[in-house]
């Protein structure tokens, strides 16, 4: 018997007629003869709903207490969810993150899965259920609190569970037909992609294709875990998300991030050390600092340049106005007004010029470029916000349509 482990996005499970569609698709898994474990998000937008509460009550909330509040979102999906099931005759129970065994470091809000113990689980399964984990979310020993591991966070909760149960496959179903050369949402000519790799997942993920959290896609490479990414609402096959693909394009995908803020650190002294210092304090804070630039002036003062998530603005201001201090630089600057525009895909490492191809043609719609970032299989520019949609439609049209 096979086992496998599917988890439904928030659209998915968004209301009661939705639930009923999700249902029928475990159903039609279980009645293949497979054993089913099953992760819920919570019902459509309302982890941003219950986000919204916290601050109508205070302007910085506790980190435990979010955790606590936004745990809540998942946990009404999976008892639903078990609730329609068990009446249509089918056996079935739902587990936290904690009673299912996701054992994760204390970071709230952040937290990263360390270990799944699974017990229930595999008893549950055993007992002939369907078992249903509530996405999102787990359980620190040392601090013995509830954790929620990040936004999207349920695609990481199901690929590990997939890995820790040694499940055949991980299925994600969503609101679209798969992974696609573009967010399809934007940009009208992306096309769905049949296979992907890992690494390009990878890439696509972690620079703006919110179709999978790139934690997930990670638990997927390091333990050989298929993942199949389809939409809830279609019969379409899908993206496969695996270790080898039969062809290797220049450009797989164009992906896009308008959720992230530029920030400066002006006239900083140009000494050994300036940059340990800075970026270590930021990364205790627990900001995830993208890319990062530093030009160095003759006058042996620099300035250094980052993008950082949007939702973490005001802890890195404050980290930058008391660094600027202590460094004793000239000032900071913040530009919201920034967007991410990347091209990925395995064909680059073999293929020169193509990096040059893209700020061509970034240029030639008059879109200009303020930082560059790279990797093997990446290319990455900062630019205007308000040029995003036309510099992904001309990238598209470039490498890709
Ligand atoms: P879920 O709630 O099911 O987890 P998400 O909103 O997290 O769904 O992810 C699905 C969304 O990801 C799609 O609606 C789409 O707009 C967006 N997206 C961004 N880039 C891509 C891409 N390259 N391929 C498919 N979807 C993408
Ligand atoms: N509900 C959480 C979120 O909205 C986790 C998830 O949906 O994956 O981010
Ligand atoms: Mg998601």
């Amino acid at each position: 018997m096979s086992l496998i482990v599917q988890k439904f996005g928030g659209t998915s499970v968004a209301n009661t007629e939705s639930l009923q569609v999700v249902a029928q698709r475990i159903i039609d898994c279980k009645n293949k003869g497979n054993d089913v474990v099953v992760v819920p998000s919570a019902m459509g937008s309302s982890t941003d709903e219950l986000i919204n509460l916290a601050h109508e009550l205070s302007s910085k909330p506790s980190p435990r207490e979010m955790d606590m509040l936004l745990s809540a979102g998942e946990r009404i999906t999976m008892s639903l969810l078990s609730i329609h099931l068990n009446s249509l005759g089918y056996k079935s129970i739902s587990l936290t993150g904690s009673q299912a065994g996701i054992i994760t470091s204390s970071r709230h809000g952040k937290a990263e899965i360390e270990e799944i113990t699974g017990e229930r689980v595999r008893e549950g399964l055993s007992s002939g259920n369907i078992v249903i984990v509530a996405g999102f979310q787990g359980f620190n020993r040392d601090t013995r609190e509830i954790t929620t591991l990040g936004r999207g966070g349920s695609d990481a909760t199901a690929v590990a569970l997939a890995a820790a149960l040694g499940a055949e496959r991980c299925e994600i179903f969503t609101d679209v037909d798969g992974v696609f050369t573009a967010d399809p949402r934007v940009v009208n000519d992306a096309k769905l992609i049949e296979e992907i790799s890992y690494d390009e997942m990878l890439e696509m993920a972690s620079s703006g294709a919110g179709v999978l959290m790139a934690r997930s896609v990670e638990f997927g490479r390091r333990y050989n875990i298929p993942i199949i990414v389809k939409s809830t609402f279609t019969n379409n096959k899908g993206t496969l998300v695996t270790e080898k693909t039969m062809e290797e394009a220049i450009v797989s995908g164009v992906t896009h991030n308008d959720k992230e803020i530029k920030f400066t650190l002006y006239g900083v002294p140009d000494q050994p050390g300036i940059a340990g210092k800075f970026f270590g304090a930021l990364s205790e804070s627990g900001i995830n600092v993208d890319m990062i630039v530093q030009n160095v002036s003759k006058k042996s003062i620099t300035d250094i340049s980052f993008t950082a998530p949007v939702d973490q603005k005001s802890d890195v201001e404050e980290i930058l106005s008391k660094v600027s201090k202590d460094l004793n630089a000239e000032g900071y600057d913040i530009d919201e007004n920034v967007a991410r525009v990347s091209i990925i895909g395995a064909g680059m490492k073999s293929e020169s010029g193509v990096a040059s191809r893209m700020f061509n043609t970034l240029g030639k719609n008059s879109i200009n470029i303020s930082m560059i970032s790279t990797s093997p299989i990446r290319v990455s520019c900062v630019i205007n916000r308000k040029d995003t949609k036309k510099a992904l439609e001309s990238l598209h049209k470039e490498f890709i349509s």
